[in-house]
């Protein structure tokens, strides 16, 4: 087939334009879903060419709303398309747009947070881990309580090279409240540097690729919005388990602005001198570094360290000190207080 034949097998029927299917279909955006729709298609447009070529691929949208976004991957050469939606009144505005595409577009209604992706792959288009990645992308223009704990669930994901990782290092192009996409790509000294930089930069590799303003979406959040890009690196800078990388960062990001030595006491129960002190010595790093200078790989060596004192004593990976899992951060533009106070 020429090119353009195959570029007019994906072009859609003229449709009617994302206003006119929100009126059409009644979708008022609901608050307790922190709903915002993006109108304008060439900014949905933007976001999909972030992803790079998907022509020929897979691709699963998660929160497709009315299927802004879901059009321009369609319109992009996605061969197969699946959405996930959580909001049921989607449905007759999604089914309308398949009814457009001669079966390239299938929806699932339920929250993506409980499904496993890595179903809707074809294990046939699957690729070798160091292989480039296979013709997958993940896609979504989430609100930003399910983005951040997506995220942590992908980045497990990636760790265990499974669920859409078991067939190769599938890339995302996710959205975030600007500042979460700050955090993600801080570099070491930057003021945003936090576990989340740390996590995120341990397994992919992140690209802030742009960002949208918060009056192009209806209703207009109260924050920009960031487009981020992300590929799973061959080989993670950390080789330990994400619990344990999680542990360690968690600990030591608690005080990022005071010296590492101590995030390292919070990683054991008591006033254990003797533990910090051979953590310190095992990881050989400099206790009075503060943590946001530390590096993913210093990051690891004390990772490694402890790991190595927790083998000597396995009691110790029990003791938890006392303060909120990553997955549990709550993320949304009114809990912003909250997250600074996690992050910083
Ligand atoms: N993609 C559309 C756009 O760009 O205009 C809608 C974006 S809106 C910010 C987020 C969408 O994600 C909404 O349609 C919402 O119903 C959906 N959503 C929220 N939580 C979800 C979840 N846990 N699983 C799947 N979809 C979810």
């Amino acid at each position: 087939r020429t090119i353009q034949e195959m570029k007019d097998s994906c072009r859609l029927p003229p449709l009617p334009t994302i206003k006119d299917i929100i009126r059409l279909y009644k979708l008022r955006a609901l608050r307790q879903l922190s709903q915002n729709f993006l109108l304008d298609l060439k900014l949905s447009d933007k976001i999909v060419k972030m992803a790079g070529n998907i022509s020929g691929f897979h691709v699963c949208e998660v929160g497709p709303g009315p299927g802004n976004i879901t059009r321009a991957i369609l319109e992009r050469g996605a061969d197969r398309v699946t959405v996930i939606e959580k909001d049921r009144r989607f449905l007759p505005s999604l089914e309308f747009l398949a009814s457009a595409t001669n079966g390239r577009l299938h929806i699932i209604i339920g929250d993506v947070l409980e499904y496993d992706i890595g179903h809707l792959f074809n294990r046939e288009l699957a690729k070798d881990w160091n292989d480039v990645p296979p013709p997958f992308h993940i896609i979504g223009n989430l609100p930003f309580n399910v983005s951040t704990p997506l995220i942590i669930k992908l980045l497990r994901q990636v760790s265990n090279r499974e669920g859409p990782f078991a067939y190769g290092r599938t890339k995302m192009t996710l959205t975030f409240q600007e500042e979460v996409a700050e955090r993600m790509i801080a570099p070491v000294f930057s003021d945003q540097r936090c576990r989340l930089s740390v996590m995120c930069q341990n397994l992919c590799k992140v690209e802030h690729k742009f960002t949208i303003p918060g009056q192009a979406f209806l209703p207009k959040p109260k924050v920009n919005v960031g487009v981020v890009l992300l590929t799973p690196l061959k080989q993670p800078l950390i080789n330990l388990p994400f619990e344990i990388v999680e542990k360690v960062a968690r600990c030591l990001f608690h005080s990022r602005q005071k010296y590492c030595k101590r995030g390292i006491q919070k990683l054991y129960p008591g006033n254990r001198v003797d533990l910090v002190e051979e953590t310190i010595r095992l990881a050989d790093i400099d206790p009075n570094v503060r943590t946001f200078h530390l590096s993913v790989e210093e990051v690891g060596q004390i990772a490694k360290a402890y790991d190595y004192i927790c083998q000597q004593n396995p009691k110790l990976k029990n003791y938890e000190f006392r303060m909120g899992k990553l997955n549990n951060d709550v993320l949304s533009e009114d809990k912003d207080a909250q997250i600074h106070n996690e992050c910083v």
